[in-house]
Parts: structure tokens; sequence; C-alpha cells
């Protein structure tokens, strides 16, 4: 990947790159749509990554390049980045970063982490740049704050009304770990996974249906979580725990009531998560994992056909536990599973896929990988 982003560069932009910069896509394994409500996430980086070859310019000229289309994008710093598609992503970093600025820039992008599938191709592309910026106009931001700039970029300028969890986990993952984030007070830390030991791993089931967060759902689900809140008199759900359910029944209208009782559920599975995980309780594990999945499915309502024949099928296939992850709406789901039963999961998740009439799933396992790093 360091040598083809590299070439990528040389091709289009005709001389040697200063430097590559590189971070993770991020599976959850659990905590969904508890970030934007100050809550508990448990995200890690995964071993697919976005790569950066960049140069500093010496005029405020940024072109961005990417092997996802043959097209160079290009803007002036001076100008607030409006309608290029893609390079809304990078070009929205350097504008939010555009105070440390010290000209611009030529970055070409390759990727191998899939796009769209709910594995956080965006926070990849936006933290991977974010690194990249940060050394080069020698900005001395934290990965903690570069994480928010990303997220900054992807709320003001691409225009998607995301939490804060996948930058979170692109910038701060760790190999073997998964990253525990409290949105409230943005501490993290990170929580050893130690799934080799069981024989186990995650895998991803990618439905490969794809799902777009500036559409409609993701907005609307944030709308009932802040009305919640307002009624329930709480600055964001953090403040309400599962005591104050029945005052939410009693105070919301059915859907709200459903959205909310999500987010308080979520967040304390995954505090309990922290607990099995810490006493190695598989069953406890996947418990969680399937209780997470339900209440996605039923209570938040951004499940899709596809990701809970992926569920099914997982624990069918002998999983410990499963869920979709990301967003919603499409996107891909986790199975934690023996690794010797990934060849059985994905024969049986094509063979069901196939027979419902769905586009042949994609199943790979992933490893807890490192976050945003300068690699060459
Ligand atoms: P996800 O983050 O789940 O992959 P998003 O819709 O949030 O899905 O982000 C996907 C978008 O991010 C793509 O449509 C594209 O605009 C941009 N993107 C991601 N990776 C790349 C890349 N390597 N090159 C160019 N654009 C990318
Ligand atoms: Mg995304």
């Amino acid at each position: 990947m360091i040598e083809a982003v590299t070439k990528g560069f040389k091709e289009t932009f005709g001389y040697e790159p200063a430097g590559v910069w590189s971070a993770p896509g991020r599976a959850n394994l659990i905590g969904e749509h508890t970030d934007y409500n100050e809550g508990f996430v448990l995200p890690f980086g995964i071993d697919k990554r976005t790569y950066v070859a960049l140069s500093p310019r010496s005029d405020s000229i940024c072109r961005v390049s990417s092997d996802i289309d043959g097209n160079t994008y290009q803007t002036d710093l001076s100008s607030k980045p409006v309608g290029l598609d893609w390079a809304l992503y990078p070009l929205g970093v350097a504008w939010v970063m555009r105070e440390w600025s010290k000209g611009g820039f030529d970055a070409y992008f390759t990727s191998n982490v899939p796009v769209g599938s709910g594995l956080s191709s965006s926070a990849a592309i936006e933290c991977s740049i974010a690194v990249a910026l940060n050394e080069i106009w020698s900005a001395g931001r934290t990965k903690q704050q570069l994480a928010l700039i990303g997220q900054r970029a992807e709320n003001d300028v691409v225009g998607a009304p995301t939490g804060m969890m996948d930058q979170t986990a692109s910038m701060l993952a760790e190999a073997d770990s998964a990253v525990f984030l409290d949105c409230q007070s943005l501490e993290a830390k990170p929580v050893s996974l130690n799934l080799e030991a069981h024989d186990l791993v995650v895998a991803v089931i990618d439905t490969r249906v794809a799902h777009r967060h500036s559409d409609g759902g993701y907005r609307v689900r944030r709308e009932s979580c802040e009305r919640g809140a307002d009624i329930l008199g709480v600055s964001s759900l953090r403040g309400l725990s599962v005591a104050d359910l029945p005052r939410a029944e009693a105070e919301l209208s059915e859907v709200d009531f459903r959205r909310v009782r999500h987010v308080i559920t979520e967040n304390q599975r995954v505090l309990d998560t922290l607990e099995a995980l810490k006493n190695s309780d598989l069953e406890r594990l996947g418990e969680l994992l399937l209780a997470s999945h339900a209440s996605m499915a039923k209570d938040f309502e951004i499940s899709i056909d596809e990701l809970d024949l992926a569920v099914e099928v997982a624990m069918q296939s002998g999983a410990v536990g499963s869920r979709m992850t990301g967003g919603g709406f499409g996107g891909a789901a986790i199975a934690v599973i023996n690794k010797n039963l990934l060849g059985s999961l994905e024969a049986n998740c094509k063979a069901a896929f196939d027979k419902a009439g769905y586009l042949e799933p994609k199943i790979f396992p992933v490893v807890p990988s490192a976050g945003a790093r300068r690699d060459r």
C-alpha cells in the first residue's frame, strides 16, 4: 500500500511525496448511536487502512486525488470547499485546520477500507490527512483534538451529522485493543480484547448495501434523541439511566420512547461489555451483542433485513455473539467467532443471502490494529 500510494502520487503530480501517513477504518464492538448522546462507545481500529502520500506546497493551493476515481480536485485555502464530491472529506479537514496552515499541499489517497460499509472509510480518510497536516504544518494538535477536527469536517463541510466515535477510534486505536470512549468527558482508554487467547476473531459480514449518513434516517434519529432529552429535562440522554425508563415512557411519544430506550440501554450494555471482557465471560459478551442488535432493530429501527439475516446466520454458524455495526441502514454486521468456523460462516452466509435473493455478502476477519500514524 505504501508503494502504491507513492506511485499514485508520482503519476498524478509528477514528483516525489514528502511522506506517507495512514489511518484505519473501524468496527464498533458495541455502543451504537450513543456518541452524539454523550454516551459510551467501544470501537476498534481494523487492519484496513487509508494511506495518503502528501507534499506541502509553497502557494495556498490544495490538490487531492484518489484511486477511488480518476479525478483531481483543487481548492484554495482561502475559501470553504463546497460540492467537490469525495474531496470534501480531506479538503474539509484542511479547511478546519487552516489557522495552522503554512501553505497548500498535494495529496493522493489509496485505501482498502470498504466504502459505505459502516467500517468508516470516511474517518479513515479524514484522520489520515489530519495526522499528515498536523505534522507538515507543525500544528501541535493531540490525537484527541485531531479526531474532533475530523468530526467537524464531516459535520460542517461534508454535511453529515455524525458523532465523534469513528474519528476517535481511527486516531486512538491500538493493536489487540478496543477504545473505550466516554463521549461526555472525552476520556478514552484502551481495553484489551484478548481474542487470540480464546481462538476468537471478529468477522465482518459486509452486506454490500451502501448507507449514506447525509440522508435522512440518521438525522431523524438524532432529532428524536434531542427531543427526548429536552422533554425529560436533561442536556443529553447521558443524563438518564434505566431507572428513568418508566418516566420516559409516560412523557414521550411511542416512537421517541423507543429511540431513547435504545440509547439508555445501549450505554449500560457498553459498561456491561467492559465487565464481561475483564472476566473473559464470553457467554455474557454474546448476550450483550445480541441484545444490542435487537435494540437497534426493534427500538432504534436502523437495521435492514440483510443485517438481521447476517446476525441470524452467524449465530447458527456457532458465533459467540453478533450485531450490526456502524450507523445502520445498510453496511456490515460483526460476529465474534472461533477462527476455525470462519469458513463455514462464509459458506452459510453466502448460501442464505443467495436464497433470499440478496447481493452476495463479503465475509472477512478484522484484526484490531493501530491508529493513525506516519508510515514513511
Ligand atoms: P463509511 O464511512 O461507512 O465508509 P460514509 O458514507 O461515511 O461511509 O463515507 C464514505 C465516503 O467517504 C465515500 O463515498 C467517499 O466520498 C469518501 N471516501 C472514503 N474513502 C475514500 C477514499 N479512499 N478516496 C476518496 N474518497 C473516500
Ligand atoms: Mg462514515
